[in-house]
């Protein structure tokens, strides 16, 4: 095992980044209590209380969202290069076909895991490292109805724990991703905290409603651009038929395209 220096990419934090939209939320409500009590209408209260919440909402449920934390949603490259992110494992039968694929057709991707199934495989996270791919964090229970409300206590623990388990593994992770997407308002200041900076994506590939491993490339191919970032899955979630075998498809479909699977650097990001 590598020391954990070597395996982390060098991540740009940006602590000058503003979470404008939940200012605006605060700022509104906060101009809605002194129109409250000093205007003689109503309506302009509750209409300042109330508006800057849309913008609110967008970040936090609109995966590419941007006013809470920087999504960054593709990198910079004038190569045809993309970057596949392989989301929800690890998971003791698909992660070494995967790893076992990937070398295959010399592809590189980020496994963004989630950390009590990292506590459960130290393996497939060692596995995953040896062979030249990414770990990124994808929390700790991957609560996706639940993650947006969570206390901030609960939202420290999501992070914390993972970090913890990826750190027995020698593996100190640079990217962040919110289960399927839904952000939380205080995000941008617990990441920053911990030096994680947050990935989206540019392709989501469906998997996990998909019935056949062919419609997964027809879906992400047609969208393909250099810099791309691509969502996939791995695990039970995705079902039978596309498991492995779809990610399998879209890696020969990428190289019949001319596609390079690559790790960007922390620059590139956009
Ligand atoms: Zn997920």
């Amino acid at each position: 095992m590598r020391p954990v220096e070597s395996i982390r990419s060098p991540g740009p934090v940006d602590r000058r980044y503003h979470p404008v939209a939940l200012y605006l939320a605060l700022a509104g409500k906060a101009i809605a209590a002194i129109l409250w009590w000093f205007a003689a209408q109503r309506t302009p209260a509750a209409w300042c209380f109330f508006a800057p919440d849309i913008f609110v909402l967008h970040a936090l449920f609109a995966p590419a969202g941007q006013g809470l934390c920087r999504v960054h949603t593709r990198f910079a490259t004038s190569r045809r290069e993309v970057w596949l992110t392989i989301d929800d494992g690890p998971d003791e039968h698909d992660t070494p076909r995967i790893l076992d694929l990937l070398d295959h057709h010399g592809a590189r991707a980020t496994f963004f895991v989630v950390g009590e199934r990292a506590d459960r495989h130290p393996q497939l996270i060692e596995a995953i490292v040896r062979r030249g791919h990414g770990i990124g964090h994808h929390t700790h229970t991957h609560p996706a109805a639940t993650f947006w409300c969570a206390t901030p206590a609960r939202l420290a623990a999501e992070l914390d724990l993972t970090l913890a388990t990826l750190a027995r593994a020698g593996v100190r992770p640079s990217w962040f991703r919110a289960p399927v997407g839904i952000k939380h308002l205080l995000l941008h200041r617990a990441l920053a905290r911990r030096e994680l900076t947050y990935v989206g994506w540019s392709i989501r590939s469906g998997d996990c409603w998909l019935r056949a491993p062919e419609a997964l490339a027809a879906r992400v191919i047609p969208a393909l651009h250099p810099g791309a970032i691509i969502l996939v899955h791995e695990g039970p979630a995705v079902p039978a038929p596309v498991r492995v075998a779809g990610i399998a498809r879209l890696l020969e479909e990428l190289h019949r395209a001319g596609y390079t699977c690559v790790l960007p650097r922390a620059d590139q990001l956009r």
